[in-house]
């Protein structure tokens, strides 16, 4: 396989942090994680001693002021913690539901929400999708109106990640419904008031995190947890894509090195007709053609990270690297269940695992045909 993204001596301590972390206390609990539904919610502040939830976020608010490289990092090594669930858990918290707080965010919603969050004390999730609106995110119906110096919100949302766990949305409500993309924002909106409720959902897979719809009835919030400006949040909602989607490049890649490698094992001790799985010539090509895949899509990952550390607007390359590398994962997935025949049928095998996990890259966090329909007006189409 190529080599780490990242290898200079800082990188390479800072991995090996995080592996230990992942060895010790993520992998023996996998399963456990996956039984429970959801994460442990204690290793968030484990996370947050260990500098993991505030890598490129300001240190005056307990962040790490590193760049986007030691998140890519973070997340290879996290992609191999053997549960897809946890590792998104993880990076709602990190990427998805605080970049707008830390970019955008008034002084004293810093100091309430983000500071905490950064800390493990306090657990996060992003809601954004609605039961009537997800790829159009322009389409959400939920409510947040003007009460005075308060929000009162109204709706509901769904298939939110953390959906039990969280102690703080960042939620994205319309404000105007006359403005057009002018009329969102993105709220604070703490789980522990009245008027907020929440139903657990099953999944298929990804069962390592908790995935729920929100309910919001008259749920009253100051108008200070607006996130940035009012009017602002859909903009500020695209600009939050954009990591979370090259969390998932870098994530599900290195989860899908890890079943390669596992399947290269396997099939070379697997007999068969009195010889190794691994010398049928079929194997090799297949085995081949994934590396080559896995090649192509971690130097695409490598060059979005690039242009992220180095302050380029990484947007299409990124809408390119979620598509490329969803479908290569899922490639990935399909061809190793196949190699380990009945085997890899078992929920205890990583294949199985990885095959149904492996299906939610390519409709989370913005689906393939989204990619597609915003490269084609990209590309001039
Ligand atoms: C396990 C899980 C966790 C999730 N976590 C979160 C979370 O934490 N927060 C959150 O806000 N959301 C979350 N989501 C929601 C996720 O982002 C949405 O499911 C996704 O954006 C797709 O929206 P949808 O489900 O409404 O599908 P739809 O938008 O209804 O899409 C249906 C189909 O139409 C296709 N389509 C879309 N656009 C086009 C187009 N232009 N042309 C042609 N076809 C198109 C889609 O690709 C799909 O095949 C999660 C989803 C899952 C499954």
């Amino acid at each position: 396989m190529a080599g780490d993204l990242y290898a200079t001596p800082e990188h390479a301590q800072f991995r090996e942090t995080v592996r230990k972390f992942v060895v010790e206390e993520l992998r023996p609990r996998a399963r456990e994680f996956d039984a429970m539904g959801r994460f442990d919610k204690a290793l968030y502040r484990k996370m947050g001693d260990l500098g993991m939830l505030g890598l490129r976020y300001d240190p005056a608010y307990g962040g790490s002021g590193l760049d986007w490289s030691y998140t890519a990092v973070m997340f290879e090594e996290l992609g191999r913690s053997d549960n897809a669930g946890v590792t998104m858990g993880i990076c709602v918290q990190t990427d998805m539901a605080t970049p707008s707080l830390h970019e955008f965010g008034s002084e004293a919603l810093k100091r309430q929400y983000l500071v905490p969050a950064i800390a493990g004390e306090m657990v996060t999730a992003i809601a954004v999708t609605e039961p009537d609106a997800g790829s159009d995110v322009a389409g959400i119906k939920t409510r947040a109106v003007r009460d005075g110096n308060e929000w009162v919100i109204n709706g509901s949302k769904t298939y939110i990640t953390n959906a039990a766990t969280a102690d703080w949305l960042c939620l994205l409500a319309v404000t105007d419904p006359k403005a057009g993309y002018g009329g969102f924002s993105q709220i604070v909106v703490p789980t522990n008031l009245p008027g907020f409720r929440y139903d657990l959902l099953e999944k298929i897979g990804n069962w390592g995190s908790d995935t729920g719809q929100l309910f919001f009835e008259d749920l009253r919030v100051p108008l200070a947890n607006t996130i940035g400006e009012v009017g602002r949040g859909f903009q500020q909602q695209m600009m939050q894509f954009q990591d979370e989607r090259l969390v998932g490049c870098v994530s599900s890649l290195a989860g899908s090195e890890q079943l390669w490698e596992e399947t290269k094992k396997w099939t070379e001790q697997r007999v068969l007709f009195g010889k190794p799985l691994s010398k049928m010539q079929n194997t090799q090509f297949k085995m081949v053609e994934l590396w080559t895949d896995l090649a192509a899509a971690k130097e695409l990952t490598r060059a979005c990270v690039e242009q992220r550390v180095s302050g380029v607007d990484a947007t299409r390359l990124i809408t390119a690297a979620k598509l490329f590398c969803g479908r290569v994962s899922r490639r990935v997935a399909d061809e190793c269940i196949q190699f380990h025949g009945g085997y890899g049928y078992m929920k205890e095998s990583l294949a199985g695992r990885a095959f149904v996990d492996s299906r939610l890259i390519s409709i989370g966090g913005g689906s393939d045909e989204t990619m597609m329909h915003y490269l084609a007006k990209q590309l001039g189409f």
